[in-house]
């Protein structure tokens, strides 16, 4: 399988850009396969148990998209017109096209986190008291790691504090855990530790474990059935979805390990880059396979910076005005990393000898 656009181009926007392995192809042509409505698909109802299995739940439900996992989720733990309470810079915030409002009914509460970690002091203070003026809060989500923070990591620790909070006043804690298996990864501990605290999360199949699509809901039976149902309503119900599910098995029994790779390609981008006068990277949010690179000091805009890398082959994403996004992944190799760090440096000069 190789890449559409031209292997010179170093391609570092996304960690869904990766390519299915041929082990995957392969996996994908041999797969066992029936109508996955009628529950009939042996390789779907195969990764769902997995999935159930490795995250320490009951029950999993395969859907196409990260995006449509965390709206089913939304959908399965509230009703219309709940508050709902995530981080002010989260993907289902800021990334999902409102569908918790426009299609799931909800109001988004938003509170700034800490390296897009939530305070539970400030999550306490935002629930809505039960007052007949007031929508009730029904949902905290956490996002984990955290993209638009920099792939930072919400930690066991941090979560089971959260818990405490939604046990307490009755609400559930719900994980978009796109990029999970970095953080676990990335902390050397079992992924039950990030989904023990809370009552149900997503994981993205599509991103680092190279799939080609899906992504995975798990939580109780119940809010399985439930999530399953929704799902069709939102015309997600599938197939013979095996042949997306064969290669997430792959992606469960064979990828998780090598994102240590990834993390640290990222890690020597990170300490490669802010050896380079006029960029700024804040490494302590280096925690996985996100780097940040503030071009502010070079008195240019991400868009031109990016622009300028384009042109020599390498592709980075916009992540705000002054603040470009290289993500590592599958196929990104230390000499890539070596040659991408040529490049920005040479950008950097270009631009700082026209300041
Ligand atoms: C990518 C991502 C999603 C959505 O996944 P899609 O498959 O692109 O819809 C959700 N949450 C986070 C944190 C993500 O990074």
């Amino acid at each position: 399988m190789t890449q559409a656009r031209g292997s010179n181009i170093i391609d570092l926007r996304s960690d869904t850009v990766t390519l299915p392995t041929e082990e995957m192809l392969e996996a994908i042509r041999n797969a066992e396969l029936g109508d996955d409505v009628y529950r009939e698909d042996p390789t779907v109802n195969r990764l769902e148990e997995m999935a159930a299995k490795k995250m320490g739940k009951e029950a999993a439900l395969l859907v196409p998209s990260g995006t449509m996992a965390n709206l089913v989720s939304l959908m399965s733990n509230t009703k219309r017109g709940d508050c709902v309470i995530l981080e002010a810079e989260s993907h289902i915030y800021w990334y999902e096209v409102g569908g918790l409002s426009a299609i799931a009914g909800l109001i988004p509460w938003p509170i700034r986190g800490h390296m897009g970690a939530l305070d539970p002091q400030d999550v306490e203070a935002a629930i809505r008291p039960k007052n007949i003026h007031f929508p009730e809060t029904t949902l905290v989500c956490i996002e984990n790691t955290h993209n638009r923070a920099g792939g930072t990591i919400i930690t066991p620790q941090q979560i089971e504090a959260l818990s405490r909070v939604t046990k307490k006043y009755g609400l559930k804690l719900y994980m978009d855990g796109a990029r999970i298996f970095n953080a676990a990864v990335a902390l050397k501990v079992d992924v039950r530790e990030f989904t023990r605290h809370v009552d149900n999360l997503m994981f993205c199949l599509s991103k680092g474990l190279s799939c080609p699509i899906g992504s995975v809901i798990v939580g109780d039976s119940e809010f399985i059935e439930r999530a399953r149902k929704i799902r069709k309503m939102l015309g997600g119900g599938m197939r013979q979805a095996g042949i997306i599910a064969a290669p997430g098995i792959i992606a469960l029994e064979k990828m998780i390990d090598r994102l240590e790779e990834d993390h640290r390609n990222a890690r020597l981008l990170a300490e490669g880059i802010t050896k380079i006068d006029g960029l700024y990277v804040d490494l302590r949010r280096v925690q996985t396979n996100i780097v940040l690179i503030d071009v502010s000091g070079l008195g240019v805009n991400s868009e031109t910076f990016i622009a300028k890398l384009r042109e020599r082959g390498l592709l980075a994403s916009n992540h705000s005005k002054t603040i470009v996004r290289m993500v590592t992944h599958r196929g990104i190799e230390k000499e890539h990393i070596e040659r991408a760090l040529t490049i920005i440096e040479e950008v950097a000069k270009e631009l700082r000898v026209k300041r």
